[in-house]
């Protein structure tokens, strides 16, 4: 099999993990890859209302599928007709292939954008609908309509989710585009290294030569004077040059203390978005959206009560779905009824609302807690194979329940390339396809983790 064969395979493995037997034969049967080259992938369906589903339900395996075999994000295009005769799979030149593979090191520009985020996932609601507006806006022009971008709001309702779903935006339309998606936790610590190894000229070549840049939470550079500085003069490199800026804050300008007023003046330029925690029409929405993933029937009482528990935060709701996944697992269940859900969640309300940052550190502690391992030996080289499965796991953890950015793991974990980090992630992701013990454990971490 060429590369292009196995990984097809693969998506054809993990959908049908993924989906009933039903759905499975008449979305994906008939489905061929026709090509792929310089990393998008022409797949042919037999009607072209399929392609909704396909991108609701099977981007995020073709995704997978893609970093598993060519290590690095695949685009798709769908085809409704056959241009060639053959129903075979066109069979891809070695050369190309070689292209493809050295293209992938060149390309990794934005390893800290999550492709899962995307628009099309995002549910939209009265509480958000103009923050999606302007996201969306922004990424269909960006530089030009709003600039910066600002969208605030309460934790867990989907501010990270947006500014990556305009960094996937843009790049699905120009995978060139120079993006960033940064945290300003991250830029701080970026900038105060640049600054201790006297290396500024290339902090800036990386944050003023750019097209797009994403700063998630910048209510963290308040009472932080010389990154302030520093950030004031990249939004002007940026802003100068008509590049965009999108910024998020858990609160809108106004109530930005302790940061420069010329800051403040400068994020009310452009537009200024709240997102709100949503009604329950749509949590309900949310919910409905999420349980697809999972292989159960959700009555619609269920998902009301659901929707009824967590008012305040998606990120709630998504653990909740969690909680009855792993419930309905152990007592092997097809079909959620309130009751269930009850029992699911009972831990969860009895010790929310949990919405700190998780550090890096706590994970890996706690990881090591559970395999009777080290802090040291988990950052550490040592390539033991339990060693290295509780490695795996802890970034995986890392990459799951924190907002950073894979080269930041990395660097957590002994200085690893931000590769080693996506391999992990990809390796446990797909043990979890049919490891029930694996998930529970994590489960357990998980909720340690938390509390
Ligand atoms: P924030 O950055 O505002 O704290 P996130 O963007 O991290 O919140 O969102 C938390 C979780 O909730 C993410 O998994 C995100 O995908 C999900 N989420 C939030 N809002 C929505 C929405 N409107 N539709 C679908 N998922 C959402
Ligand atoms: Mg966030």
């Amino acid at each position: 099999m060429n590369k292009q064969q196995v990984f097809w395979s693969r998506v054809l493995q993990l959908a049908k993990n993924k989906l009933n037997q039903g759905a499975y034969d008449f979305y994906v049967e008939n489905a061929q890859l026709l090509s792929i080259s310089s990393n998008r992938a022409q797949i042919f369906l037999d009607s072209p209302y399929k392609q909704l589903f396909w991108d609701q339900n099977l981007k995020d395996i073709l995704i997978t599928a893609g970093f598993e075999i060519f290590d690095s994000q695949i685009s798709i295009d769908y085809q409704f007709t056959h241009d060639t005769p053959e129903r075979e799979v066109v069979s891809e030149p070695i050369e190309q292939l070689q292209s493809v593979m050295q293209q992938k090191s060149q390309q990794p520009l934005h390893p800290d954008i999550k492709p899962q985020y995307t628009f099309e996932n995002f549910v939209q609601g009265d509480n958000n609908q103009m923050a999606k507006a302007g996201a969306l806006a922004v990424a269909d022009n960006p530089g030009s309509l709003y600039n910066p971008l600002f969208i605030y709001g309460g934790p867990g309702l989907g501010k990270t989710h947006l500014l990556n779903a305009i960094g996937n935006w843009i790049l699905g339309n120009n995978p060139h585009a120079r993006i960033k998606y940064v945290s300003t936790e991250t830029f701080i610590n970026d900038f105060l290294e640049h600054l201790r190894l006297n290396d500024m000229e290339n902090f800036k070549k990386i944050y003023r030569n750019l097209d797009v840049l994403l700063i998630d939470d910048v209510q963290f550079l308040r009472n932080k004077a010389s990154t302030q500085e520093e950030f004031f003069h990249t939004f002007e490199a940026l802003y100068g040059k008509n590049k965009q800026i999108v910024l998020t804050s858990d609160r809108s300008p106004d109530y930005l203390d302790n940061l420069e007023e010329r800051l403040v003046t400068r994020f009310k330029w452009g537009t200024t978005s709240d997102i709100t925690p949503p009604d329950l029409e749509t949590r309900i929405a949310i919910l409905r959206n999420k349980c697809e993933d999972y292989p159960y029937d959700f009555t619609d009482d269920t998902l009301s009560y659901l929707a009824g528990q967590f008012d305040s935060n998606v990120r709630d709701l998504e653990g909740a779905l969690k909680d009855v996944h792993l419930l309905a697992n152990l007592k092997q269940l097809t079909e959620i009824t309130v009751d269930v859900a009850a029992e699911a969640i009972r831990a969860r309300k009895q010790t929310s609302p949990t919405n700190t940052v998780i550090a890096i550190e706590t994970i890996q502690q706690e990881v090591g807690n559970f395999y009777g391992i080290s802090l040291k030996e988990i950052k550490g080289a040592k390539r033991v194979q339990h060693i290295v499965h509780a490695r795996q796991v802890a970034m995986y953890l890392a990459r799951e329940m924190t907002d950073n950015s894979l080269p930041k793991i990395g660097k957590e974990f002994g200085k690893r390339d931000h590769t080693t980090v996506m391999h992990a992630h990809n390796k446990i992701k797909n043990m979890l396809i049919d490891d029930k013990n694996l998930e529970i454990e994590l489960t357990t971490i998980k909720n340690k983790i938390r509390h």
